[in-house]
């Protein structure tokens, strides 16, 4: 059966990591937007060069372009038999236009990875992050902190540009004002979850599994939306 989930959470709740894990596990495409407008970003495209400056002032890139990206990727092959969505949406607008999207595919699955704020700015904090192949660094990576570099692939750890305080600071504020309100917009629907996100990684994953079979037997029960 196709799976299509989003995850919902603050910056830094580990929606990428689990995102991530879960993806392998279920070979299904993770699409994260905010990995994919660093990539534009890398490779200097238009829309890249756009973005950068929203994305280094922590304010959000615009719906228009967002729900076009996460369109073009969604309606590729391999994202026929699902997808897990990482970072979209981010408003209630983007939300409405994903619904228009899923048309005809599996209902969507919820997942909110709840973080207290005072948890988030310590995690941001000290977060580096690969700037060859964008992986979080393990914070209990030992080798990997003295050497400051990539368990996976060997390069630079460094903290990500949007990381610094003052960044931070006004991605939570956006957090709050643009995205804490999608938790409503889902959060009555039978295929929403919540997920404690203060816990070991191994442990949300284990969680997170257990949930989207959940929310999986309500959509085969066929009330979900
Ligand atoms: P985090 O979840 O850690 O804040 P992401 O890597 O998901 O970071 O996103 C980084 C930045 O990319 C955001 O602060 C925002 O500027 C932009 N971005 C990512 N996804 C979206 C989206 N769906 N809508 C608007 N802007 C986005």
């Amino acid at each position: 059966m196709a799976l299509n989930l989003i995850m919902l959470g603050p910056p830094g709740a580990g929606k990428g990591t689990q995102a991530e894990r879960f993806a392998k596990l279920k070979k299904i495409p993770k699409i994260s937007t905010g990995d994919m407008l660093r990539e534009a970003v890398k490779a200097g495209t238009e829309v890249g060069l756009r973005a950068k400056a929203i994305m280094d002032r922590g304010e959000l890139v615009s719906d228009e372009v967002m729900v076009k990206i996460v369109q073009d990727r969604i309606n590729r092959d391999d994202a026929r038999s699902g997808c897990i969505l990482d970072g979209f949406p981010r408003t209630v607008a983007q939300a409405r236009a994903l619904e228009a999207v899923m048309v005809g595919r599996a209902p969507l699955i919820v997942i909110d990875i709840v973080v207290p704020e005072a948890e988030i700015v310590r995690r941001l904090g000290s977060r580096l992050i690969c700037a060859t192949c964008g992986q979080n660094a393990d914070p209990t990576d030992e080798a990997a902190l003295r050497t400051m570099r990539c368990s996976r692939c060997g390069g630079v750890l460094a903290q990500r540009a949007d990381d610094n305080e003052s960044v931070v600071r006004e991605r939570l504020k956006v957090y709050q004002k643009n995205t804490a309100p999608l938790v409503e917009y889902y959060r009555e629907r039978p295929t929403y979850r919540a997920v404690d996100g203060t816990k070991p990684p191994d442990v949300v994953a284990a969680t997170l599994a257990e949930e989207v079979e959940s929310a999986k037997s309500v959509v085969v029960g066929g009330s979900a939306l």
